[in-house]
C-alpha cells in the first residue's frame, strides 16, 4: 500500500465562487500528520505558493522537530517525520516519483456528490493489492477548483452524514477517509 496524501491552497473556491489561494491553518498540519501517521499513509505534503506560508511551516515543523516540542511531546515530532513542504501539486508528485520509481495516482476529495466517484470500499481494495503510489487531494477553503479536480484520475466519493448538513473541516475528513481506507478491519 502507498498512500500519500497532499493539502492544497492554490486554486481553491471561496464563499463567494472566486478562485483563490487558502491560508495556511496550522492546526490542519498537526492534526493531519498525526491522522497520516496513524495510518500509515507514507507522505503527508502541505502544498502552498507562498514563500511565507511555506516558512511559517517549516517554523511549526522545527519547533516539533528540533526545539523545546521535540522533548516536550516525542509522539508529535515522530508524526511530522512524513510531513514535506511543497511548493507546488507538481513538486509533491515529483518528491513521491523520486521515491518510488512511479508518479502517483491523484485522487480528488470533495464534499459534493457527482459522476464517476469511487468508492471507499473499491479504493480499499485498490489500494490494499497495488503497488502504485496513490496521492489523495485535500481541498481547503470552500473546495477544490475543477482544473485542479482536473488532474485527478479518480475522484473518492464524498463522505456522507446522517443529515443534510455537510461542512467537514479538512482534518476531520481526512481523518475518516484515512480510517475508511486503511483501518484493520
Ligand atoms: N464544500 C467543500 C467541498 O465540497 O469540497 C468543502 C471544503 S472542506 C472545508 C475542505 C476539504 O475537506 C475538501 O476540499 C475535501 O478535501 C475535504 N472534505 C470536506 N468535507 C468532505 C466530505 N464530506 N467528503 C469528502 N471530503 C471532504
Amino acid at each position: 500500500m502507498d498512500l500519500n496524501v497532499a493539502l492544497l491552497h492554490e486554486d481553491m473556491w471561496d464563499k463567494q465562487g472566486d478562485k483563490v489561494t487558502t491560508s495556511l491553518t496550522l492546526i490542519d498540519m498537526h492534526d493531519i500528520a498525526r491522522s497520516a501517521t496513524t495510518y500509515g499513509v507514507k507522505q503527508f505534503f502541505v502544498v502552498h505558493p507562498s514563500p511565507a506560508m511555506r516558512k511559517l511551516a517549516h517554523t511549526l515543523r522545527g519547533h516539533w522537530e528540533e526545539g523545546f516540542g521535540a522533548t516536550y511531546n516525542p509522539n508529535r515530532k515522530e508524526a511530522f517525520e512524513i510531513l514535506h513542504i511543497a511548493q507546488s501539486l507538481d513538486e509533491a508528485v515529483m518528491k513521491i516519483e523520486m521515491r518510488t520509481g512511479m508518479p502517483p495516482v491523484l485522487v480528488a476529495t470533495s464534499a459534493k456528490e457527482g459522476d464517476n466517484r469511487i468508492s471507499f470500499a473499491d479504493f480499499r481494495k485498490q489500494l490494499r493489492f497495488s503497488t502504485t503510489p496513490y496521492l489523495l487531494l485535500l481541498g481547503t477553503g470552500w473546495g477544490i477548483g475543477e482544473e485542479l479536480l482536473s488532474k485527478a484520475e479518480f475522484f473518492l466519493e464524498p463522505i456522507k452524514g446522517s443529515g443534510g448538513y455537510n461542512h467537514l473541516s479538512v482534518r476531520s475528513a481526512c481523518a475518516i477517509m484515512l480510517d475508511r481506507l486503511l483501518a484493520k478491519k
